[in-house]
């Protein structure tokens, strides 16, 4: 099934999912889908999206191509291809998620955020006393550990639900977020990462129109968001991640700073962008 949806900014999107009963997307989702790009072109007069569909309209059987293998087993949930300013998704997956993130869910994160905060900063005020003191880092670990699991005991937080596995009683850089614990950055990485890996329809379009705006209006490249990823880089895989991440978390939430000034400077550069093409007409 197509659908075409016309809109007076850049083109037409044209919608392609495929027709699967259960593994596929129910008609609700793909409904769902429709009005999210429907919403974010209308806000965002640049932003081109050609194309919208899902793996099994790329080719091969609805459960699996050459390029991905079988689809329930691909690690890609959506790709956002630059050139064809196309979003494809898994759609076996991604149809087993849940349209928007749960609210209790955002609650939870965002109430674990304040927490890691709170944690983080008093890590950055202990180490220099410690290391004055002479405290080995093993030493200066174990104090923050211990401070922070007692905080999180006071709070009723699970140490585990904030901690790595490795490190239940504190707060650890870890794979996705390389930053150490007293960095400035440490809990806003924390919380963009949690929304991250939150699982739903919205996020994970709202991550990819991220990468589509960011192409259209040449975010990644600004300075200003250069100047942004240089205090934080070991939070991010990549410049483009940033932006998209930045902009998804913004989107889900008014409560971490560094995804609301990246989103700023989308804001900013979609009105460049505007500006310029209307002095240009
Ligand atoms: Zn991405």
């Amino acid at each position: 099934m197509s659908e075409v949806l016309s809109l007076p900014g850049r083109g037409n999107t044209y919608f392609y999912f495929t027709q699967m009963g259960e593994d596929g997307f129910s008609p609700a989702q793909q409904q769902y889908i429709r009005n999210l790009i429907l919403a974010y072109r209308t806000r965002f007069p640049g932003l081109e999206i050609t194309a919208v569909w899902d793996f099994g309209m790329e080719g091969g059987t609805p459960y699996e191509n050459d390029k991905y293998g079988v689809f329930a087993d691909c690690p890609d949930l959506a790709v956002s291809n630059r050139d064809m300013a196309s979003i494809s998704f898994n759609h076996i997956r991604v149809s087993r998620m849940p349209m928007d993130i749960p609210p209790d869910l955002l609650e939870k994160i965002l109430t674990h955020y304040e927490a890691v905060k709170h944690i983080s900063a008093m890590a950055a005020r202990m180490r220099p006393e410690l290391m004055s003191q002479g405290t080995p880092p093993a030493g200066i670990l174990a104090a923050v550990n211990e401070e922070a699991s007692k905080y999180l005991d006071e709070k009723g937080i699970p140490a585990e639900e904030i901690g790595g596995a490795d490190h239940p009683g504190c707060i650890a850089p870890g794979p996705h977020n390389f930053l150490p614990l007293e960095d400035p950055y440490f809990a806003d990485v924390w919380a963009i990462r949690q929304l991250e890996e939150s699982m739903s329809i919205r996020r994970l379009t709202v991550h990819e129109i991220g990468h589509a705006l960011s192409d259209v209006y040449d975010v990644s490249r600004d300075k200003r968001v250069r100047r942004l990823l240089a205090k934080c880089r070991d939070g991010f895989e990549d410049r483009e991640e940033f932006c998209a991440e930045c902009f998804m978390a913004s989107e889900l939430t008014d409560r971490i700073p560094l995804a609301n000034e990246t989103a700023a400077i989308y804001r900013a550069c979609a009105k460049c962008t505007l500006q310029a093409f209307s002095e240009r007409l």
